[in-house]
């Protein structure tokens, strides 16, 4: 099979490539290739269809129609298990050969489960990342179920928060002294950890998961805890294997310079799988989250086609809410904290050489994009009312020429 555009992967980063192609090339053919079975669906949505929140139908991510309308032609439920940069081919586990001109590689990532005793015997023992992994837990529910979540974080969060009114009882083990430990300080986290307990969740932290036996798990501190659901929710690590094989240059995710082309000519890679360089922190990192997967992908598709894009903005965002509870956190926490007490919750800012480096507000989050563009921009903070949009974001703390400018149509 041969094709001018080869994409391999079916999520925001491959849609966002898709999309980008398009803005340049209308006609060339696309093929694009994933292991999933599915139309592509919004994964961060799994969570909510687990707690019957959206139905399956409402987890689109865009419509079955979106293929047609973007003459893509797809092989979903087939895994490509080789590249070749040189030869210009990839090789699927069906024995297929595609010839492509160009190459997206936008393959995501997979949970990272640690090597614990047991584990691959472990009987409903669940990761949480994709809508298989959502069908498995709701299969094995009952309202009698205990669950067990090994891993605070996001993942293991928004799983808890599915769970906990359809079961009788749930746990989150976590080896950090918090939750969310990589993107709340202790302050924060206290906070949010009152309210998961106000919910019923019990939190086992500063421990771990040493051994899985028959229905039930043992932790560091000796305790037995049995177990009818089992989730694994550690973390993400990106799929750069099919890069790593072929020779591309890769670290903590696949390297691609601000167009995403790779170390190999003609391929790109984007969201998930590829290392960023984080601009809040001014170090490189893997940022999964998903508007940097599409934003990353457009800039690849768009570069594919023959156009001119760049994508130098990236750095964390994590918005979450866990039962009407909203946590928002933006950028690094370098520099020096500054407080601000609201009557729902808390904002916690991170400023360093007269520029905001970071945030993290629990409660009221209503305009809180404009905090997010002063870190995108890099503001100096001298140059707007901080004090005054600290207390409540407001575009009136900004001078007038920069509100007509950009930052209006941001929000
Ligand atoms: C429960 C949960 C909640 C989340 N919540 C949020 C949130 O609130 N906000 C946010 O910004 N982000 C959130 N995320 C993260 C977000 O979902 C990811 O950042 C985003 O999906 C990344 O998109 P991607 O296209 O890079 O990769 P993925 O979504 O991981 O997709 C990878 C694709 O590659 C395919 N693939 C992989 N290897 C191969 C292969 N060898 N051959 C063929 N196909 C292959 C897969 O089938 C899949 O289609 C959440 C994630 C989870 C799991």
């Amino acid at each position: 099979m041969k094709t001018k555009y080869l994409i391999i992967g079916n999520s925001a980063a491959a849609i966002g490539g898709v999309q980008g192609i398009r803005e340049v090339d209308k006609r060339s053919k696309i093929v694009l290739v994933a292991d999933e079975p599915y139309s592509t669906y919004s994964r961060p949505l799994i969570s909510y269809w687990l707690e019957g929140r959206v139905d399956r139908e409402h987890m689109v991510y865009r419509n079955p129609d979106f293929y047609r309308q973007y003459g893509v032609d797809t092989l979903l439920g087939t895994k490509v298990t080789a590249i070749d940069p040189t030869r210009h081919t990839a090789t699927t586990d069906d024995g297929k050969e595609i010839t492509y001109e160009e190459l997206l590689i936008a393959t995501g990532s997979h949970p990272f489960v640690p090597p614990i005793e047991g584990k691959d015997q472990a009987k409903n023992a669940f990761t949480f990342t994709t809508f298989d992994d959502a069908q498995g837990v709701k299969k094995a529910l009952t309202p009698d179920a205990k669950v067990v979540i090994m891993g605070g974080g996001l993942i293991g969060l928004k799983a808890a928060e599915a769970l906990i009114d359809q079961v009788k009882s749930l746990t989150i083990v976590d080896l950090a002294d918090r939750v969310m430990p990589s993107v709340l300080d202790s302050e924060v986290a206290q906070v949010m950890q009152q309210h998961l307990k106000d919910l019923g969740m019990v939190l086992k932290l500063k421990t771990s998961i040493k051994r899985v036996g028959n229905m039930s798990v043992t932790l560091s501190d000796g305790a037995k805890l049995p177990y009818d659901i089992l989730i694994f929710a550690v973390g993400t690590r990106p799929n750069q294997a099919l890069a790593e094989a072929a020779g591309i240059d890769c670290e903590r995710g696949i390297l691609t310079n601000e167009s995403q082309l790779t170390s190999a000519a003609d391929v790109y890679a984007a969201g998930d799988c590829t290392q960023s360089h984080d601009i809040s922190a001014d170090v490189d990192r893997n940022i999964a989250i998903l508007p940097n997967a599409f934003m990353q992908g457009e800039t690849a598709g768009i570069n594919m086609a023959g156009g001119q894009a760049v994508f130098d903005k990236a750095f964390p965002v994590n918005s979450m809410g866990i039962k009407d509870f909203y946590l928002l956190t933006a950028g690094s926490t370098e520099g020096q904290p500054q407080i601000v007490n609201t009557p729902d919750g808390i904002r916690k800012f991170y400023i360093a050489d007269d520029e905001l480096k970071g945030y993290m507000i629990l409660g009221e989050c209503q305009r809180a994009g404009i905090y997010t563009d002063l870190i995108r921009q890099k503001t100096k903070l001298s140059t707007v009312d901080w004090n005054s949009l600290a207390e409540a974001p407001k575009l009136m703390a900004f001078d007038v020429s920069v509100r007509k400018a950009d930052l209006a149509q941001a929000h």
